[in-house]
C-alpha cells in the first residue's frame, strides 16, 4: 500500500474500534487492506469513509463498519473453512482471505467476479476459491464449512447453507425484506441456534445466477 492510503486504512480501523470492533486482527486486515482498489477510480477518494459505496450493477460494497462486524462475529470460533455468499468487489474476501485458511466465495454476476478474482491476486491472496452461480444452493462439494457469510440479505434462511455447516459451524446472515436484521446462527448437531445481533441493510439475495 501507498503511503497515503495506508495512513487511510490505518485510521479507518482506528474508527471502526471507536465503534465497537473488538478483534485486533479484524482491524489490522482493515488497517492493511486498500480499499480504493475495490472501487471505480471516480469513487476511490470516499475509499476510507465509513459509508456502503456502490460497485456496479446496482450493488454495493457493504460499509466497512458491518464487513468488520460480520468478520469479528465469524472468526471468533477459529474457524479453518469458510464460504461467503456475494462476493461483488472482493473487499470482503480480501479481509476474511487475510484471517482464515481457505476462503470459497460465489457470486451470481461474471463481471463482478472476474474483477474480484484479479484484485485478489493483486494482494498475492492466494487462499480463494471462486464460484460463478447461485448462492441460495451453497458449494456443498467444497463443504462442509466451519463458517458462512451471506453478504446480501435473504428473504428467508436457505435450507442447502444450514446443510452445508459442520457441526458447530456459524452462519451470519443479513435477514429479512424491508426490515432486516443479521443473524449469526451455530449448528448443534440438527439443532440450529439463532442470535440477533443487530438492524442491518443490505442489497438482496436473488434466485439464480445471471446470464
Ligand atoms: N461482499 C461484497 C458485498 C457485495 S453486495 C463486497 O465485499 O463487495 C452483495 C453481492 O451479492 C452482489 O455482488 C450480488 O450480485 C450478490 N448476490 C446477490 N444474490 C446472490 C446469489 N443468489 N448468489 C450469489 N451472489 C449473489
Amino acid at each position: 500500500m501507498t503511503g497515503v492510503s495506508s495512513t487511510l486504512a490505518v485510521n479507518l480501523a482506528r474508527k471502526l474500534a471507536e465503534a465497537g470492533i473488538r478483534e485486533q486482527v479484524v482491524l489490522q486486515a482493515v488497517a492493511s487492506t486498500p480499499r480504493e482498489l475495490f472501487l471505480d477510480a471516480a469513487l476511490a477518494h470516499k475509499a476510507y469513509e465509513n459509508t456502503a459505496l456502490p460497485i456496479g450493477q446496482g450493488q454495493t460494497l457493504s460499509q466497512p463498519y458491518i464487513v468488520a462486524r460480520m468478520t469479528e462475529l465469524l472468526i471468533q470460533s477459529k474457524p479453518q473453512k469458510v464460504l461467503e455468499i456475494g462476493t461483488g468487489s472482493g473487499y470482503q474476501a480480501a479481509i476474511l482471505a487475510q484471517l482464515v485458511p481457505e476462503l470459497c466465495t460465489i457470486e451470481r454476476i461474471k463481471s463482478l467476479q472476474i474483477q474480484a478474482r484479479q484484485r485478489l491476486k493483486k494482494l498475492d491472496l492466494h487462499n480463494v476459491s471462486f464460484k460463478y452461480g447461485d448462492g441460495w444452493k451453497g458449494w456443498s462439494n467444497r463443504g462442509p464449512y466451519d463458517g458462512i457469510m451471506v453478504t446480501a440479505a435473504a428473504s428467508t434462511v436457505p435450507e442447502a447453507l444450514l446443510n452445508q455447516l459442520a457441526e458447530q459451524g456459524v452462519l451470519i446472515i443479513p435477514v429479512g425484506d424491508d426490515a432486516q436484521q443479521l443473524l449469526k446462527i451455530t449448528r448443534f448437531g440438527n439443532e440450529y441456534h439463532s442470535e440477533v445481533i443487530e438492524a442491518v441493510k443490505f442489497v438482496p439475495l436473488i434466485n439464480g445466477e445471471l446470464a
